[in-house]
């Protein structure tokens, strides 16, 4: 069973264009994410630059350390931090800057590197949508001394969830190898009920899609599945008792059948995007640019709705498969934003578009077929979309 653990690193290591021992592996995205902290010696006291458009896990994984998460207004046309915000926000405490590769759409690593070389900061990627992409021709979560990727439902590929870090630093790398070492082992149960989910999210009908959601955020919520949130993370940001798990053999099964087709469906994800794109255009919106330094991934297609409620109802009525990510600036907080460090009101960019956004699914269940049905049904409601 280790074997397989042993397997899957060996096929992300080729498909990174890195070796075996810059990986380790961890029952979530979030889990690397505390445990780089944590190898960097971050702690009470630090604080940490973060997009202020992100997921709670995030903030949370830097509040558990005894650290505080600082945030940056995110730009418009990027969904990613705003390079030209990050400096004033840098004081005497600062260790880190975390950007992120929102939607699959690359930050600019060269600027944000070169802010971090000048005030001697360290930088992480916060790859969880960005696996395969590229910035610059180098691999996605290459750009920084350390990335964490999620292998979620929702993300490039899955695993149902799980998570990794790739390191380029050969010190940090064996920090954190030896804490992947140390982890408990998921439960037999945690593990069996994620097993079935995966075998029951294979078998899904996509026209079921609107059912399927609904019954799952339930469940997950009374945490009766293995749902990639429990309720303790979104109440406050405490650290749950069983946190700190290794990846199950299961989820690397999953993931090395995943990575043998990941080329394919990315394909995929890149042309269904396109369509979405030219639709768009035609229009006269733009919600997604790709800067010549960039091969996204586009794991969801944002765009942005004036009156999001109606737009969802409309979308289900006609059977149409729309996600609703990132709703909040800390995803998906809706109150006591201050438990986060968040101060609502301060970042208005993030927080317009967390109003307006909804995103449109390019995975391989959507075929072109569907993608133009899509399209006709965003036609049909274009007088929906926001305006500048
Ligand atoms: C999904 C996600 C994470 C965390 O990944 P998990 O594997 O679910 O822990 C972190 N950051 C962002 C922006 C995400 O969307």
């Amino acid at each position: 069973m280790q074997n397989l653990k042993v397997q899957y690193k060996t096929a992300l290591a080729k498909k990174l264009h890195a070796k075996v021992n810059q990986i380790s592996l961890f029952w979530k995205g979030r889990v690397g994410l505390y445990a780089i902290l944590k190898a960097m010696g971050i702690g009470e006291g630090d604080e940490v630059i973060i997009p202020a458009f992100t997921c709670v896990v995030v903030p949370n994984a830097i509040i558990y350390l005894g650290a505080t998460p600082v945030y940056v207004d995110i730009t418009a046309a990027t969904y990613n931090i705003d390079c030209s915000k990050i400096e004033e926000k840098i004081t005497a405490a600062t260790k880190v800057i975390i950007a992120q590769n929102t939607f699959g759409l690359s930050s600019d690593f060269d600027e944000i590197n070169a802010i971090a070389q000048k005030h001697q900061l360290e930088v992480i990627e916060d790859c969880t949508h960005g696996f395969g992409g590229f910035y610059k021709g180098k691999a996605n979560g290459t750009c920084a001394k350390a990335a964490f990727y999620s292998s979620q439902w929702n993300k490039p590929f899955s695993t149902g969830i799980g998570g990794m870090v790739l390191c380029q630093d050969a010190v940090l790398a064996e920090k954190l190898q030896k804490m992947e070492g140390e982890l408990q082992e998921p439960s037999f149960k945690e593990v069996q009920m994620l097993g079935l989910q995966l075998k029951v999210r294979s078998r899904l009908n996509p026209s079921l899609y609107w059912t399927a959601i609904k019954t799952f955020r339930l469940l997950s919520k009374y945490n009766i599945v293995t749902g990639s949130s429990s309720g303790e993370e979104l109440a406050a940001p405490i650290l749950p008792k069983d946190f700190l798990k290794g990846l199950s053999p299961i989820q690397a099964k999953k993931g090395l059948e995943a990575l043998s087709v990941f080329d394919q469906n990315l394909k995929h994800r890149r042309t269904i995007a396109s369509l979405y794109t030219a639709a768009f255009a035609e229009m006269g919106f733009t919600f997604l640019t790709e800067p010549a330094y960039a091969t996204h991934t586009i794991i969801k297609y944002p765009f942005l709705v004036k009156d999001r409620k109606a737009f969802l109802a409309l979308a289900e009525t006609n059977n149409i498969q729309l996600n609703d990510w990132f709703l909040s600036p800390i995803h998906p907080i809706e109150s006591k934003f201050e438990q986060w460090h968040y101060v609502y009101g301060s970042f208005p960019i993030a927080e317009k578009i967390s109003q307006h956004i909804l995103n449109l699914p390019t995975d391989p269940s959507i075929s072109i077929k569907e993608a133009q049905r899509i399209i006709q049904f965003l036609q049909k409601h274009s007088n929906h979309f926001l305006i500048d």
